[in-house]
């Protein structure tokens, strides 16, 4: 299937395998800055407390983590509990509804959501009544502003139209579908079997019940996947026409993350059959009309996103990509990450620990990070890189009182193999990355991290 042509102008992007080659490095994806494992167990609940409590007119965000799943899929690397129980996602809902409590009893003046995003675990885990139970607790602790961007992630092997009709009935209007790759054989090898008419059946079921985005989430470099299978898989992605893609890489981690050794590392595609997948599914989807977003991230050119992108004013919080401006961003749940003012903050990781900590009324951070100034004129910076939006000089002088050619003399010169290969350009009083330098937007990033001088960078994946 072919998009039709967008009214705006779009760049386009050259592919070189010899620039991924060159400057594809292991590296954060940048969701935030500092990074999370910069996060530290200084962080508390008090000093989170402060946060909330600070006066701001910034609209929220917030992420429901929802950590149920009824099958483990073997590639996982989330925070998710397997379980047939579905009694513990009841008691579950009653300790999110305490940390909502405590959270906005918190909060100062009027503050709207403009967006929300249930993730997980399997949100879908959720039967009808606890998801009509979860929004109206939402609903009756946060102001839901009415064209707030509502976003669910689906497992397909969960929904059916009623249950989609449902969701969009509950104000969802963004779907997220995790569909992997459409391959029996690779289904099987990371144990999720969902075949391409159950995947479909939820598209058009979710079109017809009026959600207005719906993405697929695709990863390459799973095991028994070769150019030739994922190739069949983009076949049916281009005819289904989901509006958004994001196409991730499988970081193979078996000593981080417990469910990856039951992957059968000989199945596994070799480094350069991955490069050939990616480079074969960029091609395919730029020829189809998908507008290549950013890092891993394509949409169509009528999606909101390539319109952010198009008008420069594209996001990037721990969502990804985003087109709502800067919110203060409110954790709910195990794990879940906040960011609120100059802080991020983490929860909790097991429900054991979580349950005991609101049951001692105490809101439940593990760790998180205080943001010095230097900390926020690098996260602009950075995050103006993964929009590949151009930095501005004077206008960041004048933001945060520096002399951007003296404070990052040293990173300038860092800049340099990137200027030589025409992924940037400087001027006397701006960086802008070239349509071919998007790819490379973290590489770029990068150079401006301080953090990154000090740390091993081995536990960051490539992006190819
Ligand atoms: S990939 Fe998603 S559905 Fe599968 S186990 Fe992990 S969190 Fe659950």
């Amino acid at each position: 299937m072919t998009i039709t042509a967008p009214s705006i102008e779009l760049p386009k992007i050259e592919i070189s395998e010899e620039l991924i080659r060159r400057f594809d490095s292991l590296g954060p994806r940048y969701t935030s800055y500092p990074t999370a494992d910069r996060f530290n167990d200084k962080f508390d609940e008090h000093i989170y407390i402060k946060y909330l409590q600070q006066p701001s007119s910034a609209p929220l965000s917030i992420y429901v983590h929802l950590p149920f799943c009824a099958s483990i899929c073997y590639y996982c690397g989330c925070n998710k509990i397997i379980t047939k129980d579905h009694g513990r996602s009841a008691k579950y809902l009653r300790y999110l509804e305490k940390e909502m409590a405590l959270a906005t009893s918190h909060l100062q003046g009027k503050r709207q959501v403009a967006q929300l995003h249930l993730g997980g675990g399997t949100p879908t885990f959720l039967s009808s009544d606890e998801l009509h139970e979860l929004m109206d607790m939402l609903r009756k602790y946060f102001d839901f502003a009415p064209d707030a961007e509502l976003g669910i992630e689906i497992d397909p092997r969960t929904v059916n139209d009623t249950m989609l009709g449902m969701l969009a009935g509950l104000g969802f209007n963004r779907t997220s579908l995790g569909v992997q790759d459409f391959d029996p054989e690779v289904q099987k090898a990371v144990n999720r079997i969902q075949p391409v008419a159950m995947v479909e059946n939820a598209i058009t079921a979710s079109r017809a019940a009026g959600f207005l985005s719906v993405n697929f989430d695709l990863i390459y470099g799973l095991p028994k996947q070769n150019l030739g299978s994922f190739s069949t898989t983009l076949d049916e992605v281009i005819r289904l026409s989901p509006d958004r893609i994001a196409l991730y890489n499988y970081a193979h981690l078996p000593a981080r993350f417990k469910p990856q050794r039951r992957i059968v590392e000989s199945e596994l595609p070799p480094a350069e059959e991955r490069l050939q997948i990616f480079l074969m599914s960029l091609r395919r989807l730029l020829d189809a009309g998908y507008v290549y977003i950013g890092l891993d991230h394509f949409a169509k050119p009528d999606d909101d996103l390539t319109r952010a992108q198009a008008s420069k004013t594209l996001h990037r919080n721990f969502q990804g990509y985003t087109t709502r401006a800067e919110c203060d961003l409110i954790g709910l749940g195990v794990s879940s990450i906040g960011k609120v003012g100059h802080s991020y903050s983490q929860s909790i990781g097991t429900l054991e620990d979580y349950y005991a900590r609101l049951d001692a009324g105490q809101l439940p951070i593990k760790k998180g990070f205080e943001l010095s100034m230097d900390d926020v004129l690098r996260r602009h910076i950075i995050m103006n890189f993964m929009c590949s939006e151009p930095i501005d000089f004077d206008a960041i002088n004048k933001m945060y009182v520096i002399d951007f050619i003296e404070y990052f003399s040293q990173e300038i010169k860092r800049l340099q193999p990137y200027l030589d290969a025409g992924l940037i350009t400087l001027g006397a009083n701006s960086i802008s990355v070239t349509p071919k330098g998007r790819m490379f937007v973290r590489a770029v990033g990068m150079v401006f991290d301080k953090y990154l001088q000090q740390a091993t960078t081995a536990q960051y994946s490539r992006l190819i």
